[in-house]
């Protein structure tokens, strides 16, 4: 059994608020992200760029939220299987104050910095034999 079940049940609400507000975002980001419309009579050149530029803009912010979104469904998904709070990697329990900083996180923080670790380590290896 968990031992944290009162704040397992916090972290579950903070997580489907968090989505929540994910899918409101990125609803109006859909909307304001529309194709350009290329129209010259109606649009200048100038408003025509600011608009290209304001969709990448959502299209980056967008970006970073359905990564985040993917994190708190898969969160979710463990929370449903009895398993939120424990490493996806190295199975021991994730300390509670790690949860609270991220409760979407899937990993322990041992286990997240060496992740982190082998990401910076092949990062390095392809700089260095990149050329
Ligand atoms: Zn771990």
């Amino acid at each position: 059994m968990p031992t944290h079940v009162q704040s397992q049940q916090e972290f579950f609400t903070m997580l489907v608020e968090e989505q929540r507000d994910i899918r409101i975002t990125l609803a109006s980001l859909e909307r304001s992200g529309k194709p350009v419309e290329l129209d010259q009579t109606t649009q200048g050149r100038v408003s025509r760029v600011d608009a290209i530029s304001n969709q990448h803009m959502a299209k980056a912010g967008s970006t970073r939220l359905v990564i985040q979104l993917d994190r708190i469904n898969a969160a979710l998904e463990w929370y449903a299987a009895g398993r939120y709070g424990i490493c996806c990697r190295c199975e021991l329990e994730i300390p509670h104050g790690r949860l609270m900083a991220d409760p979407a996180t899937p990993f322990c923080l041992d286990c997240t910095e060496e992740l982190a670790e082998v990401k910076q380590h092949e990062r390095h290896h392809r700089l260095n034999t990149g050329r």
